[in-house]
């Protein structure tokens, strides 16, 4: 039994607020904007997690107008997902994220954004890629108005 999901997210790029993607915190001028603490990445991860499974979506789950989720950490929002995929007798065999962001430069970090979403997911690191690329000054993330992210992941039922 495999199943695959897709997700994509969006969050506004503002200049007082902390960048958070795949579980870290990224030093760089501005932040994403958000309920939780706008990890667009950990969301579009979260939803193709759900859609594999039809499970609905990280909005449904974890609603921002619930004050629970007020600048939660998004790798508490992907822990409730996994234990979801494993209620459900799931297991990982791999997930795919791209990020899209004109800045900044997020190679130094993608080893340890690998590390850290496949400690919280409980799989091997080999099992999580995470990618970033621009879109050539192109449309809301060429002109640093916004991150967004999306993700692929493969689920087999042990
Ligand atoms: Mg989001």
């Amino acid at each position: 039994m495999i199943r695959i999901g897709q997700g994509y997210d969006v969050h506004r790029l503002v200049d007082d607020r902390e960048l958070w993607i795949c579980g870290l915190k990224i030093p760089h001028t501005h932040g994403l904007l958000g309920h939780s603490d706008a990890d667009v990445a950990i969301h579009a991860l979260c939803d193709a997690l759900l859609g594999a499974l039809a499970l609905g979506d990280i909005g449904k789950l974890f609603p921002d107008s619930d004050p629970r989720y007020k600048g939660i950490d998004s790798k508490i929002l992907l822990g409730h997902v996994m234990h979801l995929i494993r209620e459900q007798g799931y297991e990982i065999v791999n997930c795919d994220i791209t990020i899209c962001a004109e800045a900044p430069k997020f190679r130094p970090y993608i080893d340890d954004m690998r590390t850290t979403l496949a400690r919280v997911m409980g799989t091997d690191q080999h099992n999580i890629s995470v990618k970033a690329t621009t879109t050539e000054k192109l449309g809301f993330t060429g002109r640093k108005e916004g991150i967004s992210a999306m993700a692929v992941c493969l689920l087999n039922k042990s």
